[in-house]
């Protein structure tokens, strides 16, 4: 691949990945991330482990025991589950005011007074700050947790907790992390910026961001049922047994009646049915306790991840072609798809909308790019190097003819013993010969050399019109033998500064042009006229002319109108080629105006200083 054509690829690529990060954060990317996560997760549960906690839910029975009141239903319960052999009791109830009744918090205080490990619930209201539990509530807590849940903005799912919350005062554990340092008997969490630490459990999340810990919600088995057993306040106060349920287990305490708790949000195992708080903050105990943590990949793996997918859908079409490069390039999306759910089996989230964006559009536009760029630069290319070849079949050809002429008239000359008269004849012949082989050889020399750059300019002035005589002379005899009036009219007094053969080279090839590519009996005009600064010589013809895709192509090198070819002129192809070079080094330019069928028009312009008299035309010289 051409330098340009390379880095027109790689910016394309370069797009792609730019577009793919970007659709990675809009809404679509961010849900369609989401909703591939909570698939994965339940495809995808980890192992059935015993859990280690209990709810004590109050649910809508619990209610009609006599007495809606949550605090005397929960103070009932603590009483009837002393003794029980709980190791932490967590409380997901905001008991931030006083009740309207002293007696039902009192009685309530006496009994967390009882409670052993016992975590009150401490909320943030935005803009209001910390809800925490009453002085006397909050006396007998051994720890206090927050118990807010962060729901995913667009659809409010919520895959995390905070483990940490603060606002600009004070902050709190997660109820979930308290209720395991106590069920532990840690003392402390210990904590730096990218992981905390409690019981010799290492939990990755960063201090910035709240430390978010990924929940590992346990599966319901009916869509209906409670993921964490539970027992409810009317199986205690029923059941005798239902109390044995809660020995050696942390018991979280909260309403999961559908009519009261206000706090239910959904979950990947929701199915529209909103989770209570409670049961998700016993889901996350249930994750600490499980102690194998889902790790986000982090953005800059992300990232790489993406360009990397870019990278290998480029160089697979940049190598390969045809199937063998969409079938890589197929893979390549098949790996983005398939990447979150190896992640996932590995306990890694990987982002889904943004590395399947960069597969699918990498391929897609790398191969459009192959198709339309580089396979065009290519049929280019060889159509080039047939006209190459061509050409240089031509010109081997050219040379044979001299060549041919040469050997044979100096083969006789040795051999024979020639009148003087024959003798000077054939050396005039093998001279003029020899001149046009190296004609030949120079012309090819030129193209290479003026386009290389290696050509050195003569700059010397002169008199434009004294070339356009020479040039005029010389295509005398074509023109005569195919009936054609050559009309020039007068050239203004010019003077170029420049080279002098190759601005005849130039003018005598635009006149044998018009004279080739035009039927006889036909008008070849060459006329001028002076611009500040510059002069303009137009030759025109009524010839075949060419149409607009074959004037575009006409300067490059070796290219043959088909118009041309079938015409039965012999030509390189090469003449317009050097005819453009020799202008652009003097500091001109050619234009070319044509219409097929009835004629074109060539016209070159080079600066020169023009004598100070009135421009004159015409005074037609036919020849
Ligand atoms: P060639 O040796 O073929 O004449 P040139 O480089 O001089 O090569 O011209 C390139 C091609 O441009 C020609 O082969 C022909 O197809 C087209 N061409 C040039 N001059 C004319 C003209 N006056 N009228 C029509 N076609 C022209």
């Amino acid at each position: 691949m051409k330098g340009r054509t390379l880095a027109g690829y790689i910016s394309v690529l370069a797009g792609c990945l730019c577009l793919s990060l970007l659709f990675g954060f809009t809404t679509l990317g961010v849900q369609l991330d989401n909703d591939v996560y909570d698939f994965l997760f339940r495809i995808h549960p980890p192992p059935e482990m015993a859990a280690s906690s209990v709810i004590l839910g109050i649910d809508e029975r619990s209610f009609q025991m006599g007495t809606r009141n949550v605090r005397k239903i929960v103070a009932e319960g603590l009483e009837a589950i002393e003794g029980a052999g709980a190791r932490a009791v967590a409380v997901d109830v905001i008991l931030a005011e006083p009740d309207d009744d002293a007696a039902v918090d009192q009685r309530l205080a006496q009994a967390f007074a009882r409670t052993k490990n016992l975590v009150l619930a401490a909320d943030m209201i935005p803009r209001k700050g910390w809800e925490r539990p009453i002085e006397p509530f909050a006396r007998s807590a051994a720890a206090i947790g927050h118990v807010h849940s962060d729901p995913d903005f667009y659809d409010n799912v919520v895959r995390h907790i905070s483990l940490e919350k603060m606002d600009t005062r004070s902050r709190y554990w997660a109820m979930a992390l308290e209720a395991y340092r106590l069920a532990k008997g840690a003392q402390q969490i210990t904590e730096d910026p990218g992981s905390i630490e409690v019981s010799g459990l290492r939990i990755g999340g960063r201090q910035s961001e709240g430390r978010p810990l990924l929940v590992r919600y346990r599966r319901p088995v009916e869509a209906y049922d409670s993921s964490v057993p539970l027992v409810t306040f009317w199986e205690l106060k029923h059941d005798p047994k239902a109390r044995e349920k809660l020995k050696d287990k942390v018991v979280f305490i909260g309403v999961t009646a559908d009519s009261a708790a206000q706090d239910r949000h959904m979950t990947p195992y929701s199915f529209g049915r909103p989770w209570p708080g409670v049961e998700i903050n016993a889901n996350a105990f249930e994750t600490l306790a499980r102690g194998e943590f889902l790790r986000p990949l982090g953005n800059g793996v992300a990232v790489l991840f993406c360009l990397l997918l870019a990278a290998a859908a480029g160089l697979v079409f940049w190598r390969w072609s045809g199937w063998l490069a969409y079938l890589s390039g197929g893979t390549m999306v098949i790996v983005s798809a398939l990447a979150p759910y190896l992640g996932f089996r590995n306990d890694i989230v990987f982002p889904y909308a943004a590395p399947f964006a960069s597969a699918w559009l990498s391929a897609g536009l790398a191969a459009a790019y192959q198709h339309f760029v580089v396979r065009r630069a290519l049929r280019r290319t060889q159509e080039e190097k047939e006209r190459y070849q061509k050409a240089i079949h031509f010109v081997v050809h050219e040379m044979r003819t001299p060549l041919t002429a040469i050997q044979g008239s100096s083969e006789l000359l040795g051999r024979y013993k020639l009148p003087e008269e024959k003798r000077s004849e054939m050396a005039k012949m093998i001279n003029a010969e020899s001149k046009r082989l190296a004609r030949l050889i120079q012309t090819f020399l030129d193209v290479e050399r003026l386009s290389e750059g290696e050509m050195d300019l003569k700059r010397e002035p002169f008199p434009l019109r004294e070339v356009v005589e020479v040039c005029l002379d010389r295509v005398k005899t074509l023109a005569e033998r195919k009936k054609i009036g050559v009309q020039c009219a007068e050239i203004q007094d010019a003077t170029v500064i420049g080279d002098r053969e190759l601005m005849e080279y130039a003018i005598y090839n635009l006149l044998t042009n018009a004279i080739k590519y035009s039927p006889a009996e036909t008008r070849v005009s060459l006329y001028s006229r002076v611009e500040p600064g510059e002069i303009r010589l137009s030759v025109q013809d009524q010839g075949i002319g060419m149409d607009e895709k074959e004037l575009k192509n006409i300067f490059r090198k070796f290219y043959r109108t088909k118009k041309a070819e079938a015409s039965g002129e012999v030509g390189t192809g090469i003449g317009l080629s050097i005819v453009e070079q020799i202008l652009t080094h003097h500091g001109g330019r050619i234009e070319v105006a044509s219409t097929v069928g009835v004629g074109s028009c060539f016209t070159m312009v080079v600066p020169a200083t023009v004598s100070p008299r009135p421009a004159e035309v015409s005074r037609p010289v036919q020849i």
